[in-house]
């Protein structure tokens, strides 16, 4: 089984049934919809279209629906501008179509966040603007790296403070949306710092709602706040487009790491995301630099990897899951680990992580074939696959929606049980979920994680045990 977990993008590329199908046989564990394109109603039919795929395939497959936050765009245009260095143009945030010289931006408060030398990046820093002055809501820039500007590409500010609430009105609307869909997870993209963390959970709480949200990195500012979205989020994201407009390109790898090490560190969900085989949005085949780029995203502990354009937009959307999901068993197959990878910390569950830790250390010890868990909320499975035991975690839920969201935990393969009175009755249970779906034989040796209450949080006890033998 491969341990970690792969996000693949839905585009244009990948929403037909047929590809959706494609995209789930070659791996994809959970799928990413990105609200910055689309329409509420198209996406709708995805969601639609992708759990059917999902039941007929037998596969427990999740769904992260990733939330635009501030992003600055370009406006409509009249056609492509362009801009060619030493060229003056103004930004402005009136509703205007752009011509030559005169450029409308979606950030209505552009001119007070930025101020004379202030670089303005375009379109993934392609293009460079330098401030020179603002005035009654415009920003008279002059070019330094030119280019041809497309209209609604995106709109960097590496020097400035993003002012503006956590959420904008159309992330509540799509948050709403997602609600609706009943998604497994969100990512909240542009987040600050904790507070735009607690905002949305805020929201959430209002419409009595909890889902598990993911902070995207790509500010320096979250950066420089790391430790406390650590304790808000569920998860983070390396989102290397946009981290690497906003620092300097020669700062990602060293950022990543870092981030790796710190979220393993505090057992908080880590995914590394974007351009990870870039060249397949065009090539049947990575370049060698990129295989590298997922095989070490791996050795430093990412939970997961996650395809964007390859997948939403690319020629090859099923092949670059088929060849993601190679490099990772290679990876994982060679045992190599970065030194410097931490052990996830106990939180305030600690019993439960007593537990995990004892479960870990005995499937070392007894060269057991899987751990296999009985969980109510997740939250055990989580907390052992952070631990990143030597062996796959079988973790069975009788809820749907739990077992869906285990499907992002590294490690983890999501299986059905119903509700059984009695410890003894439960475990018979799992033993046969677990020999029909055909994962382990008869006689294996597992170690079983569980409590002797059906409640959330009650896991307190593990076990050494033979599949199939009486408990
Ligand atoms: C990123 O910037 O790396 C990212 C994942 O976000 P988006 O794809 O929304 O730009």
């Amino acid at each position: 089984m491969r341990l970690t977990k792969i996000i693949a993008t839905l585009g244009p590329a990948s929403t037909e049934p047929r590809a959706l199908a494609a995209l789930l046989r070659a791996g994809t564990d959970v799928a990413r919809l990105n609200l910055s394109h689309g329409t509420h109603a198209g996406h709708a039919r995805v969601v639609r279209r992708l759990r059917r795929a999902a039941a007929e395939a037998g596969r427990t497959v999740a769904i992260l629906v990733d939330l635009q936050g501030r992003k600055a765009r370009i406006g409509r245009l009249v056609q492509p501008l362009r801009l060619a260095p030493g060229d003056t143009v103004t930004l402005t945030h009136r509703d205007l179509a752009g011509r030559p010289g005169l450029v409308p931006t979606t950030h209505r408060s552009l001119a007070d966040d930025v101020g004379p030398g202030d670089p303005i990046l375009l379109d993934d820093g392609r293009i460079e603007l330098r401030v020179m002055g603002t005035r009654r809501g415009d920003v008279r820039c002059r070019v330094v790296s030119g280019g041809t500007l497309l209209e609604h590409k995106g709109i960097n500010l590496p020097t400035a403070t993003l002012r503006g609430p956590s959420l904008t009105a159309k992330d509540k609307d799509d948050l709403d949306f997602a609600l609706r869909q009943r998604v497994d997870y969100i990512a909240l993209s542009f987040v600050r710092g904790g507070e735009d963390i607690d905002h949305v959970r805020a929201h959430l709480a209002r419409r009595r709602q909890s889902v598990p949200l993911i902070a995207k990195l790509e500010l320096q500012a979250a950066v420089d706040r790391l430790d406390e979205i650590l304790e808000k989020a569920d998860g983070v994201m390396v989102a290397r487009g946009d981290l690497g407009v906003e620092v300097p390109l020669e700062r990602v790898p060293v950022l990543q790491k870092e981030i790796l090490y710190r979220a393993n560190r505090a057992g908080v969900l880590v995914v590394t995301a974007t351009q990870m085989l870039e060249s397949m949005i065009e090539q049947p085949l990575p370049t060698r630099a990129e295989a590298s780029d997922v095989a070490n995203a791996i050795f430093d502990g990412t939970d997961a990897v996650m395809l964007s354009a390859e997948t939403a937009s690319g020629r090859h959307p099923a092949r670059a899951v088929a060849v993601m999901d190679r490099i990772i068993r290679e990876a994982e197959k060679s045992g190599f680990r970065s030194a410097g990878q931490a052990e996830a910390q106990p939180g305030p569950d600690w019993a439960v992580h007593a537990v995990a830790h004892a479960a870990r250390d005995a499937a070392r010890q007894a060269e057991a074939r899987a751990i296999v868990v009985f969980t109510e909320t997740g939250s055990t499975a989580r907390i052992l696959s952070k631990l990143k035991p030597p062996c796959p975690i079988l973790a069975l839920s009788q809820h749907e929606a739990v077992r869906r969201r285990m499907a992002l935990y590294r490690g983890v393969a999501p299986l059905s049980v119903t509700r059984s009175r009695g410890t003894e009755r439960m475990l018979a249970e799992g033993d046969r979920e677990v020999l029909r779906r055909g994962h382990l034989r008869r006689g294996q040796r597992v170690v079983v994680v569980a409590g002797t209450s059906s409640r959330a949080g009650a896991t307190n006890f593990m076990k050494i045990h033979r599949l199939g033998e009486k408990v």
